[in-house]
C-alpha cells in the first residue's frame, strides 16, 4: 500500500525521473566496468592483443577528443578504453565513457578502419547522449514504484529482470537507432566518409548470426543497414 501511494505521488508530480541521477548512474557504471575489467585482467585477457589495442586507440582517441568538445559535460569524465580477445565480451560503452571492445566482433566482420570508427562512434554516442540514465528514467515512467527501490537493485533489474527488459525493449531499440544515426553524423564530422561508415551496417546485416554482440532489444540488422544507407545517401548529396 505504501509503495502504491508513493508511486501515485511520484506519478502525480511527475518527479519520478529525478529519483535517479546521472552521477548515480555514472558511479554504478564505473563499478560494473571495473568488475568486468578486473575479471578480464585476472584471466590475462585484458588488452591482451597489443596491435589490436593500438589500432583501436588510434581510431578512438580523436573521436573521444571530439566528444569532449561537442559534449562539454563529457570533458570532465574519466574516459577509459580497453580491448580484449575474449569472445564473450561485448562491444559496449557505459555511462561516463567506459568503453570495452572485443576483437572477436571486429575480426568476425573484418572491419575496416572506417567501420571500426562507426562502431566506436555508436558506443560513444550511447555515453554522451546519456542513454543509461534515459533507460532508468523510462523504467521509472513504466514502473513508478521503482522510485523507492535501492539503486543497486534497480541497476541489477535493468539488465536481469526479464519482464522489465521486455517493457524497455522498444525504448532501447530507439536508443540504438539514435546511436547509429548520431554516431554516423559524429564520425562524419571527424572526417570519415558516410558511405564507408554505413558499410559497417551492411556487414552486420549480411552476417545473419553474430554472437556476443546483438541483443533482443537491438533493432534488426536489416533495418539498421537500411537507415544508415539512407542517411549516408542524404549526407553525400548535401556535401
Ligand atoms: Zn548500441
Amino acid at each position: 500500500m505504501l509503495r502504491y501511494l508513493i508511486a501515485l505521488l511520484f506519478t502525480v508530480h511527475g518527479a519520478a525521473a529525478q529519483a535517479v541521477t546521472q552521477a548515480e548512474v555514472m558511479a554504478g557504471s564505473a563499478k560494473l566496468y571495473r568488475e568486468q575489467i578486473d575479471e578480464l585482467r585476472k584471466g590475462y585477457r585484458l588488452d591482451d592483443d597489443q596491435r589490436f589495442g593500438a589500432r583501436v586507440a588510434a581510431l578512438a582517441h580523436p573521436l573521444i577528443e571530439q566528444a569532449k568538445r561537442e559534449f562539454p559535460e563529457s570533458a570532465a569524465w574519466d574516459w577509459e578504453l580497453h580491448t580484449t580477445t575474449d569472445g564473450d565480451a561485448n562491444a559496449f560503452a557505459m555511462a561516463g565513457g567506459k568503453i570495452l571492445l572485443s576483437r572477436a566482433h571486429v575480426d568476425e566482420l573484418a572491419l575496416t578502419d572506417a567501420e571500426l570508427a562507426m562502431l566506436l562512434a555508436h558506443e560513444i554516442m550511447h555515453a554522451v547522449l546519456r542513454h543509461n540514465l534515459k533507460e532508468f528514467e523510462e523504467a521509472l515512467r513504466l514502473e513508478p514504484a521503482r522510485a523507492t527501490q535501492p539503486y543497486p537493485e534497480f541497476e541489477h533489474d535493468i539488465d536481469h529482470d526479464h519482464a522489465l527488459m521486455r517493457k524497455l525493449a522498444t525504448f532501447n531499440q530507439r536508443q540504438e537507432m539514435e546511436a547509429d544515426r548520431e554516431g554516423l553524423l559524429f564520425a562524419m564530422r571527424a572526417g570519415w566518409s558516410p558511405q564507408a561508415l554505413a558499410a559497417y551496417f551492411r556487414k552486420l546485416a549480411k552476417q545473419s548470426h553474430y554472437p556476443n554482440f546483438d541483443r533482443f532489444d537491438h533493432p534488426s540488422p536489416a533495418s539498421r543497414w537500411r537507415a544508415a544507407r539512407e542517411l549516408a545517401k542524404q549526407m553525400d548529396a548535401s556535401r
